[in-house]
C-alpha cells in the first residue's frame, strides 16, 4: 500500500499553488485528484501587484498602470506607479506550478470522499479506487446558494482593426443602466489591437450567455468597434457570500483556495489571496490561516449585505472610486488598506442603508 505525502483534490489555482509553493522544493511524492481536463481551461486572472505576487512576477501576462472605472456620464481614472493591475492566465500559472522537483501523479478521478485511518487518510474516487496519503488539501467549493449574491460573468477576446484600444488603460468596471441590476463591462487590452471584453452582473442568479453576449455588443457599438473576429470566452461564477468549510478536525486536512475563505466576497478577487493563503500556510502550524484580516472581512460583510438588500446600480463603486486615488483604492482591493483609507471609504458609502447594516 503506498501512502503518498500529500493527497491535493482539484487543481484549480490553489491546488497547484499547493504543488509548486508548498512541495516544489521536495522531493516529496503527492497525488492529485482533478474532476475535470484543466487542459481545456484558461483564463485570465487579475490582481494589484502586492508584495507577497511580486514572485511571479515574470509570468505576468500584462501591467496597467491605469484603469478606469465610470458609467456613461462620469469616468474615473487612477494610476498606481509601483502597483500596476496584472492578469496571469491560467495556462501559465498552471505550468508555473507543475514544473517542480517533486513528483507529482494526476488522477483525472472525481474524488467522493475521505477519512482517516491510523496517521493517514483514505482517498475513495468515483470509480471506487482506493488511494492514501499523509495529507489532504482540499480545494472542492460551492460556488452557488440559494438566495445569495454571485457574482457571474461572460467574456470574449476580441481581435479588431489596429489602433482601437488605449493598451496603457483598462476599464475595470463601466457600469451599464440597467433595471433593478448591478451590471458593468470590464476591458482589458492586451495591445492596441486585441481585448478581452467581458460582461458582470452581480445577482442571485445566472443568465443564459446571450444576455452577456448582447451587453458586449451593446458596448462595442457605442465604441463604435462593428467588425471584431472572436478569438476565444470565458465565462464563471464567483460566490460573493462567505464559502468558507467549518475547520478541518484533523490537523492533517487543509481546505484550500475558495474553500477555505481566500476569496474577498464583495469584489470577487480571489487568485491573489488563495497564493498569498498557501503562502501564510507555508509559515504556519496551524493546518488553517486568515487570509483576510478581521476589520476587511468585517467591512466586506457590511457592504455584501447592502448590495444585498439595496438596489445598487454601481454608483457607490463610483462614488468610492471618486474619493480615492489609485494607491488607495487598490489598496482596498487587495485588502491592504490604512486606517485614513478606511475612514474614506466609510464616508464614501450611503450612511444610513450602511448604519442599518452595521447592526444587523
Ligand atoms: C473564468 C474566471 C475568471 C476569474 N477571474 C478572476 C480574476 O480576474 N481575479 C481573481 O482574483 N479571481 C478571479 N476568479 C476567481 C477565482 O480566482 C477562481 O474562481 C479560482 O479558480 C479559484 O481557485 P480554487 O483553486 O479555489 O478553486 P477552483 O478553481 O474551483 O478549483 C477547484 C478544482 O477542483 C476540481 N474538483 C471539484 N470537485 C472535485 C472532486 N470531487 N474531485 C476532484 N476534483 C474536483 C474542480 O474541477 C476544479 O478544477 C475567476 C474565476 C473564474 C471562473
Amino acid at each position: 500500500m503506498k501512502i503518498y505525502k500529500a493527497a491535493i483534490i482539484g487543481l484549480g489555482p490553489s491546488g497547484l499553488a499547493v504543488n509548486k509553493i508548498l512541495y516544489g522544493d521536495s522531493s516529496s511524492e503527492i497525488i492529485a485528484f482533478e474532476n475535470e481536463d484543466i487542459n481545456n481551461r484558461d483564463n485570465f486572472f487579475g490582481f494589484w501587484l502586492t508584495d507577497w505576487m511580486k514572485p511571479f512576477e515574470n509570468i505576468i501576462e500584462k501591467k496597467w498602470y491605469k484603469w478606469t472605472i465610470g458609467d456613461k456620464k462620469i469616468n474615473i481614472t487612477h494610476a498606481s506607479s509601483d502597483k500596476p493591475y496584472c492578469v496571469i492566465s491560467f495556462k501559465k500559472w498552471k505550468n508555473y506550478c507543475l514544473d517542480t522537483k517533486n513528483k507529482l501523479e494526476i488522477k483525472n478521478k472525481k474524488v467522493i470522499q475521505y477519512f482517516s485511518e491510523k496517521n493517514y487518510f483514505k482517498i475513495i474516487t468515483a470509480d471506487n479506487s482506493e488511494y492514501y496519503a499523509e495529507k489532504i488539501y482540499d480545494s472542492r467549493s460551492t460556488k452557488e446558494k440559494k438566495g445569495e449574491l454571485i457574482q457571474h460573468f461572460f467574456g470574449i477576446n476580441i481581435t479588431v482593426a489596429n489602433n482601437t484600444f488605449n493598451e496603457n488603460k483598462l476599464t475595470l468596471m463601466h457600469f451599464t443602466e440597467e433595471k433593478n441590476l448591478l451590471h458593468f463591462i470590464y476591458i482589458l487590452p492586451f495591445s492596441h489591437n486585441k481585448a478581452l471584453v467581458e460582461s458582470t452582473v452581480f445577482s442571485k442568479e445566472i443568465f443564459k450567455i446571450s444576455w452577456y453576449r448582447e451587453k458586449i455588443m451593446d458596448h462595442l457599438s457605442l465604441k463604435k468597434i462593428s467588425k471584431f473576429e472572436e478569438c476565444s470566452t470565458e465565462k464563471g461564477i464567483i460566490p460573493m457570500f462567505f464559502v468558507e468549510e467549518k475547520r478541518p478536525s484533523s490537523p492533517n486536512i487543509f481546505n484550500i483556495g475558495i474553500r477555505g475563505g481566500a476569496c474577498k466576497p464583495s469584489t470577487g478577487y480571489a487568485f491573489s489571496f488563495l497564493i498569498k493563503q498557501i503562502q501564510l500556510l507555508k509559515k504556519s502550524k496551524k493546518n488553517y490561516v486568515n487570509t483576510h484580516k478581521f476589520l476587511e472581512r468585517k467591512m466586506d460583510k457590511i457592504f455584501i449585505n447592502f448590495l444585498k438588500n439595496n438596489n445598487e446600480n454601481g454608483q457607490s463603486f463610483i462614488k468610492l472610486a471618486s474619493n480615492l486615488n489609485g494607491d488607495e483604492f487598490q489598496s482596498f482591493m487587495m485588502g491592504e488598506s490604512n486606517l485614513i483609507t478606511k475612514l474614506k471609504i466609510i464616508k464614501s458609502m450611503p450612511k444610513l442603508p450602511f448604519i442599518k447594516e452595521l447592526f444587523k
